[in-house]
């Protein structure tokens, strides 16, 4: 029994095979899947994670067939070629002393392409095309490819299969009237709209015998109108428990939903209280999802009997060691997702391969290498920023001499100031994830240390990351008092009044909006159940009540001067989330707008020629940021090596996907 996570770490015997522990690491599409040739590359990234110690890996999704693909030629299982294929994965997977286990997706309405299929012909809000109406003969040979699909994975080497239920894919969508409007034997009554995925079940296992894993994931909360209601949910887990299902993992909300349920301000562990109750019905093993993120938390929800397994996802890209470390008592190492999804989620929506923000490494194993050195340098950073943590980190990893200076008393940056933002609190663990790392690879960290040329003689490289200084845009008035910028409201706290201006509707500006509208709570988990009305007693079909939204403390506005949808350019999976929470707080969100003046009276404005007095307390300066160069200029012509990164070397557009990108390619180049 593990010392440090027993209850997380025990394994999970299944009868005839037995996983090593309880981590399950969640289906991601990576964008690896989908061409023959990058199978070496989705090879090489889960056998990373299966020699990290994870229990079990799930791939991402594969459809059965040509009308359940994701996209136009998507990832598919149907034919012997693409089965011998994946003999790679298996193999290299198996290598490791590691369990896989290939998805079964099929799209249905939410295929892209003119081709997709669904019980009823019915468009979903977020994909163009129009499914096609399933006839009863398409619907019994779709089961049937399942089933094939199944034997093919089987021959492929992996050793079991997800079925793909929730989130609103082929399989949810014959379970709620939402989307099943059939009155044949697959449509109409909760007994009709379970047939579908319990047949699915019943006949994957007929087709591929008693030792094989069969998971099933299910939508416990479907967080969309017309999505099922509880006991609905309970008479499928029974259904397909009978018909063969091994283990239930499960998922929230379909991605339709305007709920959200896996970025940042998402609360960790928000859902486990839905499989404790689903546990109570089913024997065979539940496995919860959603924002779990430390073993702590994975502990304490299958210690107090919430679930039997947990699925990581993320977590897994963040650090394909996240098991192996809290095994060996090293919690303190896991580079922590931080449920951005700038460079996964965002990537794969916008047909980009995977990454992670935190572990840039994350999909590119055999391309971003940090091979040890076989010339150890002397190395200066300047600037612990992200940008600068992560080269600091990467090259000394690598086994150079590296001595990182910092302005500031402490490390972090910019980061420093947005795990300030209510919902951004997990940026902390990239902090600590790098302090502990700088530590560990005993890199010389000289706080309160302005670097200047002088401090820089004798390094053999330099790595200037001196990161930005905001802008401040010349409107007339700026140097008014009632103008603040946004670091002396989240980082001086200077006082701000009751009706403010957000000049800039970039990320930051939203991010001092949320900021400036959070209504505190005591019971911050139970408030933000409230405020995206999600029934926690399972009692409302799909989990849906009312919103009851706490007021702002104060009144808001977010200028921009572009006339495009205020927030538009926010993260694709994340941005909606964003918006959503500041309609909800009532800011007013104005675009096309002309600064005029600010004096005693607020904040002048004119939009479509019209001119119009925002009466407020306090202007606040979100309005993006400039290089901070000087030093990298002052370098340039001494003859050290220099390479500036972060936001010292492009301030627009960055984010700290970039600058840890960045300091990473830079520090494995030394
Ligand atoms: P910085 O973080 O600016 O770090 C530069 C460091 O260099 C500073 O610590 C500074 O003190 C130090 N320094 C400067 N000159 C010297 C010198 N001469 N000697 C020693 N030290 C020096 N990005 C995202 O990707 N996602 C987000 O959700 C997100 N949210 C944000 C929210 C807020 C409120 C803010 C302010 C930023 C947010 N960002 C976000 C942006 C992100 O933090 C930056 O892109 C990132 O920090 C840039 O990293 P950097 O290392 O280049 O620079
Ligand atoms: P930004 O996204 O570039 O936004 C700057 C805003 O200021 C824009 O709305 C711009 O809009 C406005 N602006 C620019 N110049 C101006 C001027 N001279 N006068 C008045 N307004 C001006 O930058 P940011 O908000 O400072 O964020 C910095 C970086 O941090 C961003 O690149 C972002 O990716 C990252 N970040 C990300 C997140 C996230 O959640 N992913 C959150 C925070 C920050 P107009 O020109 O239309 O007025
Ligand atoms: Fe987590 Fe962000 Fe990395 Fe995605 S990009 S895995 S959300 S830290």
């Amino acid at each position: 029994m593990n010392a440090f996570y027993p209850h997380m770490l025990q394994p999970l015997d299944l009868g005839f095979t037995t996983l090593r522990n309880r981590v399950l690491m969640g289906s991601m599409h990576t964008g690896l899947e989908d061409r023959f040739y990058h199978i070496d590359k989705l090879a090489s990234y889960f056998a990373e994670r299966a020699r990290g110690g994870v229990g079990i890996i799930v791939t991402g999704g594969y459809s059965p067939n040509r009308r359940g693909e994701l996209l136009p030629l998507g990832s598919r299982m149907d034919n012997k070629v693409t089965a011998m294929l994946h003999r790679h994965v298996t193999g290299k997977v198996h290598n490791e002393g590691g369990k896989i286990v290939l998805q079964l997706l099929h799209a249905g309405r939410y295929g892209y392409t003119p081709y997709s299929v669904s019980p009823s012909g019915i468009k979903s809000p977020i994909t163009p095309f129009k499914p096609w109406k399933m006839s009863g003969k398409q619907v019994e040979n779709t089961i049937a490819d399942f089933a094939r699909a199944a034997e093919l994975a089987k021959l492929a080497g992996y050793d079991g299969v997800e079925i793909m239920g929730s989130e609103g894919y082929l399989l949810n969508q014959f379970l709620c009237a939402r989307t099943n409007k059939r009155t044949d034997k697959w449509g109409g009554s909760a007994e009709n709209r379970t047939r579908f995925p319990v047949e699915v079940v019943r006949q994957v296992r007929a087709a591929v015998g008693r030792e094989f894993i069969i998971i099933y994931r299910m939508s416990l909360m479907d967080l969309v109108e017309d999505g099922q209601s509880w006991d609905e949910v309970e008479m499928l887990a029974k259904g397909v428990e009978a018909a063969g299902a091994n283990i239930i993992n499960t998922g929230i909300g379909w991605h339709e939903a305007r709920i959200p349920t896996i970025v940042t301000s998402v609360p960790r562990g928000a859902f486990a209280f839905s499989t404790a109750k689903l546990k109570q019905v089913v024997s065979i093993p539940v496995c919860a999802s959603n924002r779990i993120n430390t073993p702590d938390l994975a502990e304490q929800i299958i210690a107090s009997g919430q679930a039997d397994m947990v699925s990581l996802a993320r977590p897994m890209l963040a650090d394909p060691f996240f098991v192996a470390k809290a095994e060996a008592g090293k919690a303190d190492e896991i580079n922590t997702c931080i449920a951005c999804n700038q460079a996964c989620l965002d990537h794969t929506f916008s047909l980009k391969r995977a990454s992670c923000l935190v572990n840039p490494r994350a999909c590119h194993e055999t391309e971003l290498r940090y091979l040890p050195t076989q010339s150890k340098k002397k190395v200066a950073v300047v600037g612990a920023g992200p940008a600068g943590l992560a080269a600091a980190t990467v090259a000394a990893e690598r086994g150079h001499e590296v001595t990182l200076f910092e302005a500031d008393s402490k490390i972090g940056g910019q980061f420093n100031i947005a795990k300030q933002i209510p919902g951004k609190e997990d940026f902390n663990e990239t902090l600590r994830y790098f302090d502990r790392m700088l530590d560990k690879l005993h890199v010389k960290v000289r706080l309160n240390h302005r670097a200047g040329t002088d401090d820089l003689i004798g390094f053999d490289d330099v790595i200037v990351a001196t990161g930005i200084a905001p802008r401040k845009p010349g409107i007339p008035g700026v140097d008014h008092p009632k103008v603040l910028s946004y670091l002396d409201v989240l980082r001086d706290k200077k006082p701000v009044g009751k009706s403010v201006a957000v000049i800039g509707a970039g990320g930051i500006g939203f991010d001092v909006s949320e900021y400036l509208t959070h209504a505190h709570s005591e019971n911050e988990l139970q408030q933000w159940y409230k405020e995206w009305g999600v029934d926690t007693q399972l009692q409302h079909r799909a989990a849906l009540v009312p919103p009851q939204v706490a007021p702002s403390p104060r009144q808001v506005f977010l200028l921009q001067r572009k006339e495009s949808a205020v927030g538009k350019n926010l993260g694709r999976t994340s941005g909606w989330v964003h918006r959503a929470q500041l309609n909800k707080k009532a800011v007013e969100m104005i675009a096309g707008v002309s600064y005029d003046r600010i004096d005693d009276q607020g904040l002048h404005i004119t939009v479509k020629g019209k001119s119009r007095l925002l009466p407020v307390d306090n202007v606040i300066i979100c309005a993006g940021q400039e290089p901070q160069r000087a030093l990298a200029d002052q370098l340039a012509g001494s003859g050290v090596r220099v390479h500036v990164i972060g936001g010292a070397d492009v301030a627009a557009e960055l984010d700290a996907k970039r600058a840890i990108k960045q300091g990473s390619e830079v520090a494995a180049q030394l």
